[in-house]
C-alpha cells in the first residue's frame, strides 16, 4: 500500500513537472513567434511606406525651386538641378499618419512606433536625420529592447531621376518590442499559468488528503490495539474471579467471596472509567463542551490532585513539590474538567518517568494582573521535538503499535487542551528527552473588583 502510494506520488509529481515544462518551452516558442510576426508585419508596412514615400522621388517638382517653363534662364542656380529629398517633400506629420495607416492595416493598430528619415552620405553613413518623430533619437539608439527596421527609399526606376536623387533610407523603431509581445500574449499565458497552479493545488491537496488518511488508519489500528490491550486485562482478571468463586471451598468463604466480588465491582468500575474517556474523546470531538463555571481557588484543586497521587509516587519512591507562589488563585473554571485535566497531567508525569529513576513532581504557581500560570514539571523521559508537536493530537502516542507497559488511548492531552481552551486559557509545553517535560497552563484570573477581592495564600 505504501509503494503503491510513492510510486503514485512520484509518478504525478514527474508527469506534473514535465507539463509544467513543456508548456513554459510552449509558451516561450509563442514569444518568439509573436515576435516573429510583430517584426514580418512592421518591415511589411515600412516598405509599403518606403515605396509610397519614394514614389515621385525622381520626378522634379516645384519644391527645389525649379519650374521648367516658367523659371528665367539667369535666375537658375545649380541648386535649383537637385532633386528635392523625401524629407524636403513631405512634413513629419504627413509621414507619421503614413505609417499610422500602414500599421493599422497590418494589423499593428496599437503598437507605437517612432521613425526617422535620413539621406546617407557618401560613405554609405548617416549624419543627420532630415525628419523624424518626437523621441526618435531616444530608442533609435537602443537597440536592445527596441527593434528598428531600415527601408531604402529609392526613386521609381525609368524616373528621370532614378540615378540622379540622393540615396535616403526610412528608419522606423517599434519601442519595447518585448512588452508588445507578452502584452498580447498575456491572456494565453495568465490562463497557463492559473492552470498550472490548480494541477499543483489539486496534486498537493490529494497527497495530503491520502496522507491523513493513511495517518487515521494507523491513527484507528493503534486504537484498537490499546483498546483490545485495556479491556483484556479487566475482562481476564473478572474471569478468574469468576472461575474462582466456582470452587466449593471459597463458595463456602463468605470473606472470599467479598473478595472476590469487590475484584469484580473494581475491574469493572476500571472498565467503565474507560468508555467514559472514549465517550468524552468522542464528545469533545463534536466540540460538545459545556462548562460550568464556578470560582475555584487552583490550589485547593492542585493540592487535592497531588493528594491523589501520594501511593503512586510512594511506590515509584518519588515524591511532589508544590510551589504554590501566586499571590491569587481564583479561577473561574469548571469543578469537573478543571481538576480532570489537572490529574491528567499529574498522572502523564508520573507515567512517564523513566525506569528506575524515583519520579520527582514540581508543581509550581504564579499569578500576574491577568493570569494563573500552572507549571507542572518532571524527570522523566521526556519528548523529542516531533513527538512534542504532536502530543495535544487526538490518539497520539509516542510509542505508538507497541504494547507497552505505559497504558493510555492517547486522549488525555488532546482533553487538557480543548478543556484549558475552553477555559480561556493555553497550554505550551517544553521537554528535553530523557531529561523531563514541563507543561505550562495558563489560565485567566477570575475578575474581581479591589473590594471583594479575595486572595488565598498558599
Ligand atoms: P496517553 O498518556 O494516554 O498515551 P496523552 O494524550 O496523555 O495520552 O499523551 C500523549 C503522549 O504524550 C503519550 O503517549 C506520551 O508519549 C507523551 N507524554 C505525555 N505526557 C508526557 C510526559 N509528562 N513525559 C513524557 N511524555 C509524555
Amino acid at each position: 500500500m505504501k509503494k503503491i502510494f510513492t510510486i503514485i506520488t512520484i509518478l504525478i509529481s514527474l508527469s506534473l513537472a514535465s507539463i509544467i515544462l513543456i508548456q513554459i518551452s510552449w509558451i516561450r516558442n509563442m514569444v518568439l513567434l509573436r515576435e516573429e510576426q510583430i517584426k514580418h508585419s512592421v518591415e511589411e508596412a515600412t516598405n509599403k511606406v518606403g515605396e509610397d514615400l519614394a514614389a515621385r522621388k525622381g520626378n522634379y517638382s516645384s519644391i527645389g525651386g525649379l519650374n521648367r517653363f516658367s523659371t528665367p534662364l539667369d535666375v537658375l542656380t545649380p541648386d535649383m538641378f537637385r532633386l528635392p529629398t523625401i524629407g524636403q517633400r513631405f512634413t513629419a506629420e504627413e509621414i507619421k499618419d503614413k505609417i499610422q495607416k500602414a500599421f493599422n492595416a497590418n494589423n499593428l493598430k496599437d503598437v507605437r512606433f517612432e521613425f526617422g528619415i535620413s539621406t546617407l552620405n557618401y560613405r554609405g553613413g548617416i549624419d543627420y536625420f532630415e525628419k523624424r518623430s518626437d523621441n526618435f533619437d531616444a530608442f533609435y539608439a537602443d537597440t536592445v529592447h527596441n527593434f528598428s527596421y531600415i527601408a531604402p527609399l529609392l526613386a521609381p526606376t525609368g524616373t528621370p531621376g532614378e540615378n540622379l536623387s540622393p540615396d535616403e533610407i526610412l528608419i522606423v523603431v517599434i519601442p519595447a518590442v518585448k512588452g508588445i509581445v507578452l502584452q498580447s500574449l498575456r491572456w494565453n499565458i495568465a490562463m497557463a499559468v492559473l492552470f498550472s497552479v490548480i494541477i499543483i493545488a489539486a496534486f498537493y491537496l490529494t497527497v495530503r488528503t491520502m496522507l491523513r488518511q493513511k495517518k487515521l488508519g494507523d491513527i484507528k489500528n493503534d486504537f484498537i490495539n490499546n483498546m483490545t490491550h485495556e479491556f483484556k486485562t479487566p475482562i481476564a482478571t473478572i474471569s478468574l474471579a469468576v472461575d474462582a468463586m466456582r470452587n466449593e471451598k471459597v463458595l463456602q468463604d463468605r470473606d472470599k467471596i467479598n473478595y472476590f466480588n469487590s475484584i469484580i465491582k473494581e475491574e469493572n468500575q476500571r472498565m467503565n472509567r474507560q468508555v467514559e474517556t472514549i465517550l468524552k474523546a468522542s464528545q469533545l470531538e463534536r466540540q460538545e463542551v459545556d462548562l460550568n463555571l464556578k470560582p475555584l481557588h487552583a490550589h485547593e484543586v492542585i493540592k487535592e490532585a497531588a493528594g491523589n497521587f501520594t501511593l503512586q509516587l510512594e511506590e515509584k519512591n518519588g515524591r511532589a513539590e508544590l510551589l504554590l507562589n501566586a499571590q491569587n488563585d481564583l479561577v473561574d473554571a469548571d469543578e469537573i474538567h478543571f481538576p480532570n485535566l489537572i490529574n491528567n497531567l499529574i498522572d502523564n508525569a508520573i507515567k512517564y518517568s523513566g525506569e528506575n529513576v524515583p519520579p520527582l513532581l514540581r508543581i509550581t504557581t504564579q499569578s500576574n494582573t491577568k493570569n494563573l500560570e500552572i507549571i507542572i514539571e518532571d524527570n522523566g523521559i521526556g519528548m523529542s521535538r516531533d513527538t512534542l508537536k504532536k502530543i495535544f493530537e487526538r490518539f497520539y502516542r509516542a510509542h505508538t503499535g507497541n504494547i507497552h507497559n505505559v497504558k493510555g488511548f492517547g486522549l488525555g492531552l488532546s482533553y487538557v487542551k480543548t478543556m484549558v481552551e475552553a477555559h480561556g486559557g493555553r497550554i505550551t509545553v517544553d521537554s528535553t528527552l530523557g531529561k523531563g517535560s514541563t507543561f505550562t497552563i495558563e489560565i485567566p484570573l477570575k475578575k474581581v473588583s479591589p473590594v471583594a477581592g479575595s486572595k488565598s495564600t498558599p
